[in-house]
């Protein structure tokens, strides 16, 4: 028994609600219509955060809450850079139930922990973690959980520490065979685990025919059936979030997993698996090609790889070239669950092959090593290329004041890069934020500033240093540029962002 045992198999994502804003009423009710209908099929674990559906799925649920005495459990969601500390971790819990309209929720999540470095920070006296204890000792929340986005390895870890009784993780055909050791140890501490990212982030539903090896008889040749059902096989996995869209989506999840499976789950998983192992072209992600003695970690390449193998999806703002939504995905997998950055585009191996007589898939491990340092290159992925980025921008210049917009991920980036590759600077970094909530803040004992003091601080250049809304910034600085002022983009067309 874990602390996600008993509840319906098919919990309620919220982050794709049918809401675009605040203004939108009718995709309002659309979304409460939707979670009331998920309460009444039975499911009970409603997943949120407060900023999903354009910020709008607290607000949904709050509505739908209210409309219903059906049972249900919900968590409030802490993340460290957002907040650090415990006092803001009980501000932030306080925020997000009052958006529910609730005095108190089930779980507490430490939410996205994507490193070790995260988790200790967490762990810190005085900080995220403690605020959850406090919580749970006032009866606000009854159990403290976290979702993961470490590498696997370092999940096991945090499994391992008895911080969390429960662990919500992605889970999927495409990196069951990296995940399963963090779901064993799950198992093994009885620590619950809720799935996300069950269909790969889309990519399952987007390539059914692709993935239609997964199925057996009683799925009807329905992939994402047949993947649903592969992410609940696994024993310690109690819950399997689907992010729905519409009813029809809902109610297609929930009557299936409403039925057991015709499967034994043992053997589900294990023909899905040797299935998969079958697939011209694909890595597992098995590991037998590691110790590359140029130390190329060839499995996360490899893996990362995968994703030629399929149509690519418009993300980050970006609806095409086709060559960059590929990058898109494969440097975001990259960097996320294997933090590879190469020093340069020039690819070290030296052709001795013990990685291609290790695989098990007999892949041409040579040449997709090669590509990807080629792919690396082309699209600014690497140290040297942010080296000699931050050297064109900014070094000889001869500015005063260098205004970086808007802060944040970005920013403290650029700083720390700036200082490593040339040491401090001759001029001062000044840091610009349309959200009011920060103006005043300090990050990295910088000041943060509205931007409508852009012209009383005037300085030499401005950096618009974001990838997603680049444009948008860019464009409404532009009458600041009429004023003399520099405004420059740290990303070049072509080129996957610094920060993923
Ligand atoms: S062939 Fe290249 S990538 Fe493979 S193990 Fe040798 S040096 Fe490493
Ligand atoms: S051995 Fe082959 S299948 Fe396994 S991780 Fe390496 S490249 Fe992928």
């Amino acid at each position: 028994m874990s602390v996600f045992s008993g509840f319906f198999p098919l919990g309620l994502g919220t982050s794709r609600l049918p809401v675009s804003g605040p203004n939108d009423a009718e995709g309002l009710e659309q979304s409460v219509e939707i979670v009331l209908r998920a309460l009444e099929l039975g499911v009970n674990y409603v997943d949120v955060g407060h900023n999903y559906s354009a910020g709008m799925a607290p607000r949904v649920l709050k509505e739908a809450f209210r409309r219903t005495k059906r049972p249900f459990s919900t968590m409030v969601k802490v993340q460290y850079g957002e907040d650090r500390t415990a006092d803001d971790a009980l501000r932030r819990a306080e925020l997000h139930l009052t958006a529910m309209g609730l005095e108190r929720a089930r779980f507490f999540t430490c939410w996205s922990i994507w490193s070790w470095e995260d988790f200790q920070r967490i762990m810190e006296p005085g900080g995220i973690y403690e605020g959850a204890e406090k919580l749970k000792a006032e009866g606000v929340v009854e159990h403290i959980c976290a979702s993961l986005h470490a590498p696997p390895a370092d999940m096991i870890r945090m499994i391992e520490s008895g911080a969390f009784e429960g662990v919500t993780v992605s889970y999927s055909l495409l990196n069951a065979a990296q995940m399963r050791p963090v779901l064993d140890a799950a198992k093994a501490r009885n620590v619950g685990v809720a799935v996300m990212n069950p269909l790969g982030g889309g990519l399952i539903a987007q390539n059914r025919a692709f993935f239609s090896f997964a199925c057996c008889e009683p799925d009807g040749g329905d992939a994402v059936h047949a993947a649903l059902r592969f992410a609940k096989a696994h024993p310690a996995v109690d819950i399997v979030l689907g992010g729905v869209s519409s009813t029809e989506e809902l109610e297609d999840s929930a009557a299936l997993f409403s039925a057991p499976d015709a499967e034994p789950p043992e053997a589900r998983m294990e023909r899905a698996l040797s299935s998969l192992s079958g697939i011209q072209g694909f890595c597992t992600g098995c590991k037998y090609c590691a110790g590359c003695p140029k130390g190329i970690p060839t499995y996360a390449l490899m893996k990362a790889r995968n994703a030629l193998l399929f149509d690519p999806a418009a993300s980050y703002n970006r609806q095409g070239p086709e060559e960059l939504l590929y990058d898109l995905q494969i440097f975001r997998k990259l960097y996320y669950e294997a933090g590879w950055l190469p020093a340069s585009g020039e690819n070290p191996c030296v052709r001795c092959g013990k990685c291609e007589r290790a695989c098990t898939q007999k892949l041409d491990v040579i040449e997709g090593v090669s590509e990807i340092y080629r792919r690396a290159e082309q699209a600014g992925y690497t140290e040297a290329a942010h080296k000699a980025r931050l050297e064109e921008l900014l070094v000889g210049k001869g500015c005063r004041k260098v205004g970086l917009y808007p802060s944040g991920g970005f920013s403290r980036l650029v700083i720390r890069l700036y200082r490593e590759f040339f040491g401090e600077p001759a001029f001062e970094w000044v840091l610009f934020n349309s959200d009011e909530k920060t103006w005043g803040r300090t990050d990295e004992g910088h000041v943060i500033h509205a931007p409508q003091e852009i012209g009383e601080l005037c300085p030499d250049m401005i950096l618009v240093c974001t990838y997603r809304f680049e444009e948008e910034i860019a464009r409404s600085l532009r009458p600041y540029a009429e004023q003399g002022i520099l405004i420059e983009k740290l990303h070049r067309k072509g080129e996957v962002p610094w920060v993923f």
